[in-house]
């Protein structure tokens, strides 16, 4: 208990704000605890959660190959990678937690930069997908993005835009910021929000993967069109608990 207060005091500080946005931290968040600190298992520090749908579940806007082979080829390789980097700079880092480690992300090796960064971006991004969708959020998230970007489609065009304007890889990302604002913002490579080094810095509470390996056996070279349907399939009730257990 002791280290998850200090991890959170520690993302607070590093977003520059104080005394606010109680919980920001993936201690309230239990479902996700075996993927971002699972502790030292035998050497392996961190795993892929099992998938929440099958590899053919979110065709036809991702097709099953492309699922699979994202799953467990790419995210795979940044998890394993993560446990060897976390093997070498385990006395830095500690189990204290992926999202503290994030926090310091400029203390470490651009090893442990890129596959921190990609073993929690690709758990979360799985889970923020459904083939049960619900198109739409609702209760205190949607009031807060109505107040914040206008309406929900004002939202999903500035979103779309962060995607479709993030040069070369990388992801699009609404967050909570630690003054309880929601954000849209997008990071290079396997960046994050939660990383010190990022531009614009807060939680993450629904990502979006641009890099062409999400979308270019079907879509080629169209990531607005992948964009434009990746709406039909995204998680709003996860999000929503995300921001509920946040804000
Ligand atoms: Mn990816």
């Amino acid at each position: 208990m002791e280290k998850k207060s200090t991890s959170r005091r520690e993302f607070l500080a590093t977003a520059g704000k104080a005394g606010v946005a109680a919980g920001l931290s993936f201690t309230v968040l239990p479902s996700l605890a075996n993927s971002f600190n699972n502790g030292n298992l035998g050497g392996e520090w961190y795993r892929q959660d099992p998938l929440p749908y099958s590899y053919k579940d979110l065709e036809p806007v991702i097709d099953a190959m492309t699922m699979e082979i994202h799953y467990t080829k790419h995210a795979a390789t940044y998890t394993k990678n993560l446990n060897d980097a976390m093997k070498e700079e385990y006395k830095k880092a500690g189990i204290e937690g992926l999202d503290r480690t994030l926090g310091e992300i400029s203390k470490y090796s651009a090893k442990m930069r890129n596959n921190a960064g990609g073993h929690y971006n690709h758990e979360l991004f799985w889970k923020c997908m459904t083939n049960k969708p619900a198109l739409k959020p609702s209760g205190k998230l949607s009031a807060a993005i109505d107040k914040t970007f206008g309406s929900f489609d004002a939202f999903k065009t500035q979103f779309g835009e962060a995607a479709k304007t993030r040069f070369g890889s990388g992801w699009a990302w609404l967050i909570i910021t630690a003054d309880n604002k929601l954000k849209i913002t997008s990071t290079p490579n396997q960046d994050n929000p939660l990383m010190d080094i990022a531009e614009v810095k807060g939680m993450p509470l629904l990502g979006l993967d641009v890099w062409e390996h999400a979308y270019y056996l079907k879509y080629q070279n169209k990531r607005p069109d992948y964009i434009a349907n990746w709406w039909g399939i995204v998680n709003w009730e996860f999000v929503q608990k995300r921001y509920e257990s946040l804000a």
